[in-house]
């Protein structure tokens, strides 16, 4: 598939203050701009960063038939940009597409375009350690009409946006507090998915818990509102007496590829993983045993995130709210390591984009 390249004729980059990056409100100077139509994805064009048009009967705006994807590019040197798990995120990105009723890519189209994005846009990665560009693909029904049925035709767009690191000035332990008034997914339904949707059922409980003095909400299983499932955009680990233990996936809880790496290192420490139904009373139990060493969340934007208080049903726990457990930082600098190149990657994560 040939691949349509219009470069900029003035690009922003110098207008970039890489000392203060606001997340997510400034965009590199290129986008990746696919279409479906006739029932084939048509040539990926990669052109400037610009507004596009579209009739205010555009379906996706109407009925939420929208996926998205995360993932960051990371500098190495510089002839070496490295990204991360491009193969999860392309198999992630095509279940949630097929939940989504969305047609899925081709593997070959999504990863070929983002390597010719990141070689035309590579000085927008910033070059601090913990810093990267944040790379946000996404899928939505582009078809101009309003009917409750699955669209026929669909844009595929890839944005990005020079980040900086999650916590810059060390760890700031998170507080989380599960609720009795809202869940986020049902088995059968789209939480497994990235869908749009799911991201803006989710910000009114956010804010409840904002408003109630808590960092985010940890949700917990919709028919018993018992099981942890995962927190706003991280999945979630416990260290209980030496064992790490996560919610398993069961349909309700997003495959996170952060999560799939920290079981991959923990497996390989020989430390023992359970993916698992885990009760809340069960966290509160170990608390109290004080067999709970570690709380901590997993995601693309801050890798490892730890938790430092929860709260449920007027009862609360808190760890070390000052600290990262020593377990977490492990995770966190191996992580990171292989993500920068700086750790060999045995696992084969890394992939490589040569920019020089
Ligand atoms: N859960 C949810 C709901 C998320 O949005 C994310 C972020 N993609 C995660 C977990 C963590 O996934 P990942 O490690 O792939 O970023």
């Amino acid at each position: 598939m040939t691949m349509e390249i219009t470069q900029t004729q003035k690009s922003r980059l110098s207008s970039v203050d890489f000392d203060n990056l606001d997340f997510g409100r400034m965009f590199s100077d290129h986008m990746i701009d696919m279409k479906y139509k006739n029932g084939s994805w048509q040539a990926p064009h990669i052109k400037p960063y610009a507004p596009i048009s579209f009739h205010p009967s555009m379906h996706a705006l109407h009925y939420g038939q929208s996926v998205f994807e995360g993932m960051k590019a990371y500098y190495v040197d510089d002839e070496t940009i490295n990204l991360f798990r491009l193969d999860d995120h392309h198999e992630r990105i095509s279940n949630s597409s097929k939940r989504m009723c969305i047609p899925a890519m081709e593997k070959d189209a999504f990863i070929n375009s983002l390597e010719e994005l990141i070689r035309l846009d590579h000085q927008w990665i910033p070059k601090t350690h913990g810093h990267a560009l944040y790379i946000r693909p996404f899928v939505f029904a582009s078809e101009e009409f309003i009917a409750a049925r699955a669209a026929k035709e669909y844009r595929y767009m890839v944005i990005t946006s020079p980040v900086a690191a999650y916590y810059k000035e060390g760890f700031n332990p998170v507080s989380l507090t599960t609720t009795d008034d809202f869940v986020r997914a049902v088995k059968g339904g789209t939480g497994e998915a990235k869908a749009a949707g799911n991201y803006g059922g989710s910000f009114l409980p956010a804010q409840q818990a904002q408003k109630e003095g808590f960092t985010q909400v940890l949700w917990l299983d919709a028919k018993e509102n018992k099981y942890v499932e995962e927190v706003g955009t991280m999945n979630i680990f416990f260290k209980i007496d030496g064992k790490l233990i996560t919610p398993e996936l069961g349909g309700t809880v997003l495959p996170g590829i952060t999560r799939r790496s920290v079981i991959a290192l923990a497996n390989e420490w020989d430390v023992d993983v359970e993916e698992r139904r885990i009760p809340i009373e069960e966290v509160f139990d170990a608390h109290k045993s004080g067999s709970l060493e570690e709380i901590f969340g997993s995601g693309t934007a801050a890798v490892i995130s730890p938790v430092g208080l929860i709260h449920h049903k007027g009862k609360t726990i808190e760890l070390d709210r000052e600290k990262i457990g020593p377990f977490a930082q492990k995770m966190y600098d191996t992580i990171t390591g292989i993500q920068y190149g700086k750790l060999d990657d045995p696992f084969g994560w890394v992939h490589q984009v040569k920019v020089g």
